[in-house]
């Protein structure tokens, strides 16, 4: 969905109209109802040249959806309004994305130092979304505005200047995470420290988790359910994000993996429920967990192990497109690109970025536990699935040909450290003073260097994503010798 808005037109009156005479719509409105297409007309006429104002048009797909707009614009200051006024796309997260660019206009070209809105104490869905967008509450002014009739109170909110920034630069750190050279010998390797990703110690669950999060604040959900072992950064991250807004978190985990361990000490200190059952039994116990939570009449929001689903996917398709960007601006191509892979929703993602763009390159999941066939097919299910769902048509053999899936590398399995591995944790801390576990990224990277070895690979450029797990190099530091 691409997201716009532009200055509103003379054509928009009629939509304008309609939207505003919508009972859905306006309930927490204040217009003179019903609204009659003339005196808008006229009001249009009357408006279109002020420059104390700035009214707009919300596009989706180029589909007029709804209105937003700026009031009062004087001393650097303005009132914001916004009404979503399609309802088939309500609840997509498109009011939240037209906030953003009006604002970023306000701040940018309006050159407005604050941004302040007012809103009916009940109306808790649209505080929901003005406070996703960064405004914060200032205070409350009580009867001061007239509702059908009767006296209403509003809460008052604003955004700064300064705290837009904040916002915009959390946002450019989460869509570019560091990219550079470390080796220059053989080959010319580069790493994209994803580890890095700016939420709960990073990570490409951290990336996935972001995703999933925007769906769960669009509303209706009132806690989390997932799955994963007790060093799964997947669940660490999810419970982390899931305290922040107060919602509770449950955690199934199989027995066989659940030695403490830094990531699972994160899960008790965020408060996530633990239930720990023998593996064979992880899967009805979701089920049972799931049920129970409706059957007492709460709406969970259930996320597969690792982040793995279409929403996963379009992560690493989107983290596809900073890697094209950062090739484009610096003339470089990776021929290779490495990377740990384990449900291979990372890999995925990265494969469609490269079916939708067509390039010619090497894409290679070094497996840290799964074997084949069954774990390059769970990948191509992956691709077939979110292909599918976007409506984008491919050929199941450039699907295969472009998924390597590599399980030479696996070691002693799971987990299983290994001298070849512990070696290459103490290179990377000494050297470039990165830190790598031994699960996912330490493997991952002796499994290239191996791979590049075997198929003597030579003068190529070489990308390798550090998919994070930092909390689990501590848990290796006691094994680490220097
Ligand atoms: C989960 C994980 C992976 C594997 O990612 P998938 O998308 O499941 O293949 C790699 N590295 C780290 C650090 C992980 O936590």
């Amino acid at each position: 969905m691409k997201i716009s808005i532009r200055k509103f037109e003379e054509r928009d009156i009629s939509n304008k109209v309609r939207w505003i005479n919508d009972n859905e719509n306006n309930r927490y409105l204040h217009y003179d109802l019903p609204l009659e297409e003339e005196k808008t007309r006229q009001w249009y006429y009357k408006t279109e040249n002020r420059t104390d104002r700035y009214d707009a048009v919300i596009e989706c797909d180029k589909k007029s959806v709804g209105i937003i707009g700026l009031l009062g614009i004087e001393k650097g200051q303005a009132e914001y309004y916004v009404t979503l006024g399609e309802k088939e796309y309500k609840g997509k997260g498109i009011a939240k994305s037209a906030t953003f660019l009006l604002l970023k206009y306000a701040f940018s070209a309006l050159k407005l130092r604050t941004v302040y809105l007012f809103t009916e104490t009940e109306n808790t869905a649209a505080q929901k979304l003005f406070e996703q967008c960064g405004f914060i509450k200032t205070g409350v002014a009580e009867k001061s505005a007239v509702n059908r009739g009767k006296y209403v109170d509003r809460f008052r909110y604003q955004i700064t200047l300064s705290d837009y920034y904040k916002i915009l630069q959390f946002e450019q750190s989460v869509h570019d995470t560091p990219l550079y050279q470390i080796e220059n010998a053989a080959n010319r390797i580069f790493i994209k420290r994803d580890d890095l990703f700016p939420v709960s110690f990073g990570g490409n669950k951290a990336r996935k988790a972001l995703n999933f999060f925007n769906e769960i604040d669009r509303g209706g959900f009132d806690c989390v359910v997932t799955y994963g072992s007790s060093s799964s950064n997947h669940c660490r991250i999810i419970s982390n994000m899931a305290a922040s807004r107060n919602l509770p978190c449950y955690i199934i985990g199989p027995l066989e993996a659940s030695n403490p361990t830094f990531n699972s000490k994160m899960m008790k200190l965020f408060r996530a429920e633990m239930t720990i059952v023998p593996v064979e039994k992880v899967h009805n116990t979701i089920e049972e967990k799931l049920s129970e939570l409706k059957s007492i009449g709460k709406n969970p929001y259930f996320i597969q192990g690792g982040g793995h689903g279409n929403l996963g996917t379009q992560a690493y398709v989107d983290c596809y497109q900073e890697i094209l960007e950062f090739e484009k601006t610096n003339r470089i191509f990776f021929d290779h690109i490495f990377f740990a892979s384990g449900t291979g929703t990372t890999q995925a993602g990265l494969v469609c970025g490269q079916l939708i763009h067509k390039d010619n390159r090497n894409i290679v999941g070094i497996s840290i536990a799964r074997k084949n066939p069954r774990g390059r097919q769970v990948v191509v299910e992956s691709i077939c699935e979110y292909l599918h769902e976007k409506n984008i048509s491919y050929n199941k053999k450039q699907v295969d040909d472009n998924t390597h899936f590599e399980d030479c590398y696996t070691g002693d399995g799971y987990g299983k450290r290994n001298l070849n591995i512990q070696k290459m944790q103490k290179e990377m801390l000494l050297r470039h003073g990165i830190p790598m576990d031994s699960v996912y990224t330490a493997k991952a990277y002796a499994g290239m260097k191996k791979y590049l070895d075997d198929k003597d690979i030579k003068n190529s450029d070489i990308l390798f994503i550090h998919t994070g797990g930092t909390p689990l190099f501590f848990d290796d530091l006691k094994m680490i010798r220097i």
